[in-house]
C-alpha cells in the first residue's frame, strides 16, 4: 500500500516524494525502504500527482488535526509547485484548514534554480529547516549533500529568505552526538538569522 498522508502525534503528515539531495547518515531511507514508527511504508513507489494527493487528504477530516505538516520520506520541496497548489485547494475547500507546515532540508532554492520564498507567503505557517550541523563541515559530514558546502550556505539563505515570507522559522537539530560547544555554535547561527533553535530528541528506528 502506498501511503500519501499520515497520522502522527495529531498532525497530518504528508509525503509526496522519496527524492532528495542528501545522503544524510541517520535517514530512513537508509532502512530497508522501511518508515519506522512513522507508517508502515513509506516509500512511494510512485509519487502520487497533485489530484491523487488532494483525493487523498480531501477524504481527511482536518478538524481532527492541530497541524498539516509535508515532509515525507524525501525532500519535500522538490515538488515545491504541488505542495503550494494543494495548499491552496485545501484553503479553498477546507473550513478552519489547521496551520500548514514544511519539514526541509532549505536547498529548495538551490536545486529548484530560483528563490521560492515569496511564494510561501499567506500559505505556510511554519518552516522547519534542518540545520544538523554547527560547521560547513560537520553538515557535509552528516548529510553529505549532492553540491557539498555550497548547500550549507544555500540552506542558511533559505531561512535568512524565509523570515519575510514564514511567520514561523524553525532550525532544528537533534541532541545526540552534539557537545554543548557545537550546540552553542548552532545557538548562536539561529541567533544571527533571527530564527528560532529546536533541539530534538533522537528517535530511534
Ligand atoms: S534530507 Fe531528509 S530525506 Fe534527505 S537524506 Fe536527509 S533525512 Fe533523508
Amino acid at each position: 500500500m502506498m501511503t500519501i498522508s499520515y497520522e502522527y502525534e495529531g498532525a497530518l503528515y504528508v509525503n509526496l516524494t522519496n527524492r532528495c539531495d542528501c545522503n544524510c547518515v541517520f535517514c530512513l531511507r537508509h532502512n530497508g525502504h522501511k518508515g519506522s514508527i512513522y507508517a508502515d511504508d513509506l516509500w512511494l513507489e510512485h509519487e502520487p500527482s497533485r489530484e491523487e494527493a488532494l483525493a487523498d487528504l480531501l477524504a481527511r477530516d482536518f478538524s481532527q488535526y492541530r497541524e498539516l505538516v509535508f515532509c515525507g520520506f524525501g525532500e519535500p520541496m522538490y515538488r515545491t509547485d504541488d505542495l503550494l497548489w494543494l495548499v491552496d485547494q485545501l484553503k479553498e475547500r477546507v473550513p478552519n484548514l489547521p496551520p500548514v507546515r514544511i519539514n526541509t532540508n532549505g536547498h529548495a532554492n538551490l536545486f529548484l534554480g530560483r528563490d521560492v520564498t515569496p511564494e510561501l507567503k499567506g500559505r505556510i505557517d511554519t518552516i522547519s529547516i534542518s540545520l544538523n550541523g554547527s560547521t560547513p563541515e560537520e553538515y557535509c559530514a552528516v548529510t553529505q549533500p549532492r553540491e557539498g558546502t555550497k548547500a550549507w550556505d544555500a540552506m542558511l539563505d533559505f531561512a535568512r529568505k524565509c523570515r519575510d515570507y514564514v511567520p514561523h522559522v524553525v532550525m532544528t537539530i537533534v541532541d545526540k552526538d552534539k557537545t554543548p560547544e557545537e550546540i552553542a555554535r548552532c545557538r548562536a547561527i539561529t541567533e544571527e538569522l533571527g530564527v528560532t533553535l529546536r533541539i530534538r530528541a533522537y528517535i530511534p528506528d
